[in-house]
């Protein structure tokens, strides 16, 4: 029986994580899921969202643009367009983009208004990632 999950976080611009840890909670499209060993096998895309795991005393959180979990009794693999471990993320970057965006979605008909909610939404996450670290 596995006592322990394998989360790998794999996005287009590289390999961002893998470690043995107790549990993970992430975005599911359907709503929030939790994973612990032994967790029947599933597949679900994500949204755009947070990614918590705890490792004994430790928790880790992720930021999660879309994309995919695939898990199983003792490996959760995360395939992302995009992810960042709460410490890499540059806030003066999300808070230009989330700028960025709010501008393009008041010129509706400049800009594609669903990849500007889109480009707003993950500015936003990135920023409430931030903040839930710093609350900790
Ligand atoms: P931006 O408009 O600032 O590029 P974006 O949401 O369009 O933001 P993504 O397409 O999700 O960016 O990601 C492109 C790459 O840039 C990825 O490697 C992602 O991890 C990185 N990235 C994007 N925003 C940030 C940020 N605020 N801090 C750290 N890395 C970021």
């Amino acid at each position: 029986m596995a006592d322990k999950l394998t989360l790998d976080i794999v996005t287009p611009y590289g390999h961002i994580f893998t470690d043995e840890v107790d549990e993970i909670a992430a975005s599911g499209s359907e709503g929030e899921f939790g994973v612990l060993p032994e967790h029947a096998s599933f597949l679900t895309t994500l949204r755009i969202g947070m990614l918590t795991y705890k490792k004994g005393a430790e928790t880790g959180i992720f930021f999660i643009s879309s994309g995919y979990a695939e898990v199983g009794p003792d490996k959760v693999t995360i395939l992302a367009d995009s992810a960042e471990r709460s410490d890499d993320i540059n806030v003066e970057r999300a808070k230009a983009a989330m700028k960025r965006a709010e501008e393009r979605l008041k010129e509706i008909e400049k800009f594609d208004h669903a990849r500007a909610t889109a480009s707003l939404e993950r500015a936003i996450m990135r920023i409430q990632v931030v903040e839930k670290r710093t609350i900790r």
